[in-house]
């Protein structure tokens, strides 16, 4: 391959995503025009222009209703989800219900209404990661080639539409990869080779919006998702917004004044608060300064280390339930986990740190490569491999992944999970079964596709399904129709049925993005 054919790494995150990739033996961090390694996932239409990246997000404020934002929240989902409802409630920009039950997002970009899929915004965010790369690299040959991370859990329809945000950023999807066999690799190569071997490893991945945490067994270059677990609304932003009533309680309390929905001085104190917060990850007292903020008064506070773990000690003792969980799931006891590694900026606390420690009995965490590039990074030792741009020490790795949860089909009348492919079954990976007709002179069956690990189809997710006719009439139990599930390297699903005695055939793609 050309020496400046690059292939990237993207870290497409909910609140910042970061690009990197692997050259002259090691792993760059792509630095945007801000100067910064990370970038803000935003897209803010002005009056007259699209911004898209820290630049939409310092606009934010004068555009509210125009700046879009969690897209990855919305990717691949369903208007009628319960989270879809649920955030949609927290968000200063109109979603409204679109065809098929997609949720679109409404806003007003030069005169006009114009509505957007999540794709679609997550396309403009991989679009501006691919310019970055662009500009950094001063390749000749413009950025194609990239693997794109998501969270494990993502089911098929969020990779899917996360494919087609990277189709429609130009991108050339070579593999869509799981976010914590991603930071898993970053740390297995920036160590040693002998990481490899058997371990297990736990991924505690703190970002802005999210907590996700997954424990993996590594061995032979194979990447074992065992479990997961995370609230998809715990982040950064929730230690930012206690500090943000903080100071509104104390501006009040000194003018007598209260700020209430003020969304202009609210985005002020947010961005302040933030700042200060991450002052304190390294000393031990921040000053939160804010010109002007209400009311043409200034206001100026000293926040401690100490007083912020006071404020926020229930947050963080709430992000150790799901480190528990995850073991329980995965039935591994605390003394066999051989390394805990940290991601996400949120994970730089000292306060969670420790509490991990306590958890982990005094271990040290693996904190070696920066929290909010080490997706980033392990998606760019991926995407070298897969674009045969790998030298040096990448030249031997491979990788495989497992699927997160179990897809299965309905069988007979009391919608029985049928399981054809059971979770962390290693992918690329196909399996057949063979049904027999249930009735006499049936003629056609329904093949319902679902994910999950119930009992029931009705408490798994529905992921599409299709209805093969055409089977010759004869008694019950003579009608054969063989199913097949095949599932790609980027975990997504084919589902095919076939009528053993005319060979006749359908088949589906699994997409509902
Ligand atoms: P990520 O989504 O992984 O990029 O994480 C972003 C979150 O990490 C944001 O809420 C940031 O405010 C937070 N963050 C970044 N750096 C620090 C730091 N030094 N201390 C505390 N939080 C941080």
């Amino acid at each position: 391959m050309a020496e400046d054919n690059h292939a990237i790494g993207i870290d497409l995150g909910t609140t910042y995503s970061c690009a990197a990739v692997w050259q002259a033996d090691h792993v760059e961090i792509l630095v945007n025009d801000h100067g910064n390694r990370t970038t803000r996932s935003y897209v803010t239409f002005t009056d007259n222009k699209r911004l898209v990246g820290d630049e939409a997000f310092s606009q934010a404020g004068r555009f509210p209703a125009n700046s879009i934002f969690d897209s990855k929240r919305l990717i691949g989902r369903r208007f009628s989800d319960a989270t879809v409802q649920n955030d949609i409630k927290c968000w200063p920009f109109k979603v409204v219900e679109g065809p098929a039950d997609k949720p679109m997002i409404v806003v007003n970009h030069k005169g006009e209404e114009k509505q957007f899929a999540a794709e679609d915004i997550s396309s403009m965010v991989l679009a501006k990661m691919r310019e970055i790369a662009n500009s950094y690299l001063c390749s000749r040959i413009p950025v194609k080639d990239a693997v794109i991370t998501v969270p494990s859990y993502f089911n098929d329809s969020q990779r899917q539409a996360t494919i087609q945000a990277g189709k429609l950023a130009g991108l050339n999807v070579l593999r869509i990869i799981n976010e914590p066999t991603a930071a898993a690799i970053a740390y297995g190569i920036d160590k040693k080779a002998s990481w490899f071997r058997k371990r297990h490893v736990m991924i505690f991945d703190w970002g802005g919006g999210t907590l996700d945490v997954s424990l993996l067994t590594i061995g032979h270059n194979v990447f074992d998702v065992k479990a997961t677990a995370g609230d998809t609304h715990l982040g950064g932003e929730d230690l930012d917004n206690r500090m943000v009533n903080y100071c509104i309680e104390e501006f009040q309390r000194k003018h007598k004044v209260g700020i209430g929905g003020n969304v202009k001085a609210l985005r002020k104190a947010k961005i302040e608060c933030e700042k200060a917060k991450k002052v304190l990850s390294f000393s031990f007292e921040a000053v939160i300064e804010i010109d002007s903020w209400f009311n043409g008064e200034d206001f100026h506070t000293t926040f401690t280390r100490d007083m912020f773990e006071k404020l926020n000690m229930d947050i963080f003792n709430k992000c150790m339930e799901p480190v528990k969980k995850c073991l329980e799931d995965a039935k591994i006891d605390i003394s066999d986990v051989d390394d805990v590694v940290l991601v996400g900026g949120s994970s730089r606390i000292p306060k969670v740190q420790e509490l991990l420690q306590e958890v982990f009995k005094g271990k040290e965490l693996c904190k070696s490569i920066n929290p909010d590039e080490a997706v980033a990074y392990g998606a760019a030792v991926q995407a070298a491999v897969l674009s045969g741009n790998a030298t040096g020490k990448l030249q031997h790795f491979t990788l495989s992944d497992v699927i997160p949860m179990s897809l299965g089909t309905e069988v007979r009348k009391e919608d029985l999970m049928n399981v054809m492919i059971p979770r962390n079954t290693k992918i690329p990976t196909k399996k057949h079964r063979t049904f027999v007709t249930l009735y006499d002179n049936q003629t056609s069956v329904r093949c319902g596709v679902f994910e999950g690990e119930n009992k029931f189809t009705r408490d798994n997710n529905y992921l599409g399904g299709f209805t093969i006719d055409g089977i010759p009439r004869a008694p019950k139990g003579v009608g054969e129709v063989d199913v097949c599930f095949s599932i790609d390297a980027n975990g997504i699903l084919k589902v095919s049925a076939e009528v053993m005695s005319t060979g006749q055939k359908k088949a589906i793609t699994i997409n509902r993005s």
